[in-house]
């Protein structure tokens, strides 16, 4: 948190600069409105007027670094990748748009061919002379988010929310916006199906500003990019766009700890028994680690990332298929990796213990229900 005038402190709290005046005064000081005020101050002073303080640099810390993150991480944060999620109304281009970017992409790249779905991807983009990494998540957007939601935790940093030029906003697309929005991520709108004839740009344009999403060249904040997934247009300003906001974001993550993270899909394979993908969120995922996922207990025994190769180890904001867990775990569940197998064990059942109560719960919540129906 950095220093604030009156007039700044007046406008946070949306009050009258003599307001804020009157009760430094009440507190022996004296101010005018361009007097800088310390964070102390200034706290003192909202409490004062009856606000709840929470200094600006908590909630930036929250904003930036999801709740994955430990204040014992924070000598050590380093850059992580952008972790982004496609969304928006059906047949608008999701899949084609996801699809395009991988091709080009992969087959660019020296590792092309064979990819593995693991649900997500990792992109290579090269920003200024420099490679840069992008990790998209190919779990439905809707799907993504309404797990995130309902546990609270944030799974992707950016989104890009795909809106077909020929037939505007719908339904999903507001529902994308209002999810993307709850989940304080930032929106990069991709205008799609520019090829067709029947598109009208300016049309979407004026559609999403109803739900305050106004264009930068209009005049608002919102980053609009015009595309054709389809034939592949534009998508590398599509994607220079993706890296310039999560330049913004300022995304960190510790890669020197034990590993983090978000289950986002898991199965029961025939031959390999459990698999499920995880994506790291913070520290660095290994062979031989052993984890807690939900309260699914694992030792790594083996990882393979996007491209169908098996890996050794995976760090902040990558994805990879894990096998070695005990049981299947639900998408959305929380993973951790546990220094010894003691301590793993005993968190698993607990959570087994927590999870055997809450279906306990809910089971005699929903007779209560019944009853009282008949009643
Ligand atoms: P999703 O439901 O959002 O995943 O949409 P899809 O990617 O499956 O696309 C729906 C339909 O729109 C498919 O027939 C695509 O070929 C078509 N489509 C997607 N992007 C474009 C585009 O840029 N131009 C044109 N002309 N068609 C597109
Ligand atoms: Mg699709």
């Amino acid at each position: 948190a950095t220093d604030l005038t009156v007039q700044e402190l007046a406008l946070e709290l949306k009050l009258p600069e003599t307001e804020v005046i009157k009760t430094l005064f009440i507190k022996g000081i004296a101010a005018n409105i361009n007097q800088t005020l310390d964070i102390e101050t200034a706290e003192m002073v909202a409490q004062e007027l009856g606000y709840e303080v929470e200094t600006v640099e908590e909630e930036s810390m929250a904003r930036k670094v999801t709740e994955m993150i430990d204040v014992e991480d924070l000598e050590n944060l380093q850059r992580r990748p952008p972790v982004v999620t496609i969304m928006g109304h059906v047949d608008h281009g999701k899949t084609t748009l996801l699809d395009s970017i991988r091709e080009t992409k992969v087959a660019q790249g020296e590792a092309g061919g064979i990819t593995q779905h693991i649900g997500a991807y990792h992109v290579d983009l090269t920003h200024n002379d420099e490679v840069q990494q992008v990790v998209f998540l190919d779990t439905p957007g809707h799907e993504a988010f309404t797990a995130m939601r309902a546990r609270g935790t944030r799974v992707t940093d950016i989104a890009i929310l795909v809106v077909a030029a020929d037939d505007g906003v719908r339904p999903q697309t507001v529902e994308a916006i209002s999810h993307a929005r709850a989940a304080k991520v930032p929106i990069i709108v991709a205008i799609n199906k520019i090829d067709k004839e029947g598109a009208q740009l300016d049309r979407v344009r004026q559609e999403l500003t109803e739900y305050e999403l106004v264009a930068e060249d209009w005049g608002g904040e919102t980053i609009m990019v015009p595309v054709s997934a389809l034939k592949g247009e534009n998508l590398d300003a599509l994607l220079e766009m993706v890296l310039l906001v999560a330049e913004v974001e300022d995304l960190h993550a510790n890669p020197n700890r034990p590993a983090k993270g978000t289950v986002i899909e898991a199965h029961l394979d025939k031959a390999r028994g459990p698999v499920a993908s995880f994506l790291i969120q913070n520290g660095t995922l290994k062979v031989g680690d052993t984890l807690v996922a939900g309260s699914v207990l694992g030792k790594v025994r083996a990882m393979i990332d996007d491209r169908g190769e098996r890996v050794q180890q995976a760090g902040p904001s990558f994805a990879v298929e894990v096998l070695g867990l005990s049981d299947v775990p639900a998408a959305g569940d929380e993973f951790e990796v546990f220094g010894d197998d003691k301590s793993a064990r005993s968190v698993a059942n607990d959570r087994s213990d927590q999870q055997r109560q809450t279906r306990l719960q809910q089971a005699m919540a929903s007779r209560r229900v019944s009853l009282n129906a008949f009643s």
